[in-house]
């Protein structure tokens, strides 16, 4: 079964199942990318945090797959919202990563503690949109309050917002206000981490449909209409979490999923986050 796309607020379509490369070593990141490909994946999530885009761009490379077949994402890192900043630095994660464009650039924190202005540095996302380098650029970690002045002082809507969202932290509400304003989520830590995987709730799912764990909860974000990424560097658990599109959760399995919602995050609070490297 193939990966279904969403069409974002500007048409581009985004492949609706990818592969995060948070946490993959650097020296690593170009074989964990390169066999993500060999099993079909077809997106890949990464940011100038992670400092891993070469070896993102050299898989793409070896891969041998047309580009305009690989959906790439990055992000600007925390130190460079001021317009000049951001600029550059959207210039070096095209050179660190080989390609002539990328498929979508998020500002990766909003910071709203720092002394700069998130409107500045969605500004200058505007500018990299229109250069014609970007064919989509988004939002991470952006809690309403932060959307809601992006929509009132500045022309583009974000095509999606990267949040963490789990089984512990269901996000329904900000989910909700991306939805009514256009901008897809897209949901961090999809598994948190691994935490949710034990959970009975989850095991007692994922015993009555025959799947795993993984699979489950990986399934219940994609029949919510969000985009995933989960992050492995074993094949066999890359093959896993690459096979959701083969069965279904009934409405039954959906709500005690989301009943395990209690508010707790696995990383910082978007709103006192304020690490600048
Ligand atoms: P995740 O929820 O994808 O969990 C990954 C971990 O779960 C792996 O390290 C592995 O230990 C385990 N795992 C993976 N598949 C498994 C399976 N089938 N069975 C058992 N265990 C399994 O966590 P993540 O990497 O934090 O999130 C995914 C991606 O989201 C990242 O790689 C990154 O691209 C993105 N992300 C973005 C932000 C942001 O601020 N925008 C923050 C965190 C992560």
């Amino acid at each position: 079964a193939t990966v279904p796309t969403i069409r974002l607020n500007n048409g581009v379509e985004i492949p609706q199942l990818g592969f995060g490369v948070y946490q993959i070593p650097p020296e690593e990141t170009a074989d964990a990318v390169g066999t993500a490909l060999e099993i079909g994946y077809r997106h890949i999530d990464t940011a100038e945090m992670y400092r891993n885009e070469k070896g993102v761009g050299e898989a793409v490379r070896r891969s041998g797959i047309p580009r305009d077949e690989i959906f790439v994402t990055s992000k600007l890192n925390n130190g460079f919202h001021r317009r000049d900043d951001a600029l550059r630095a959207f210039d070096r994660t095209l050179a660190d990563l080989g390609l002539d464009s990328l498929d979508l650039f998020l500002v990766h924190w909003p910071l709203p503690t720092i002394d700069v202005d998130y409107v500045e540095t969605w500004k200058a996302m505007e500018e990299i949109s229109r250069s014609g380098r970007c064919r989509a650029v988004g939002v991470s970690n952006f809690h309403a309050p932060h959307l809601s002045r992006l929509f009132a002082e500045t022309e583009i809507r974000p095509a999606v917002n990267q949040i963490e969202v789990h089984p512990y932290l269901a996000q329904d509400e900000l989910r909700a206000f991306g939805a009514e304003h256009g901008i897809v989520t897209e949901a961090w830590s999809p598994i948190a981490q691994g935490k949710v995987l034990d959970d009975p709730a989850i095991v007692e799912v994922a015993e009555r449909v025959g799947r795993t764990p993984a699979q489950v909860v990986l399934r219940w974000h994609v029949q919510r209409g969000d985009v995933v990424f989960p992050k492995s560097v074993t094949r066999s658990r890359m093959e896993e979490n690459f096979a959701l599109f083969d069965f279904e959760l009934d409405s039954d399995a959906m709500t005690a999923i989301t009943a395990l919602d209690r508010h707790e995050r696995t990383g910082p609070d978007p709103d006192t986050f304020d690490y600048v490297p």
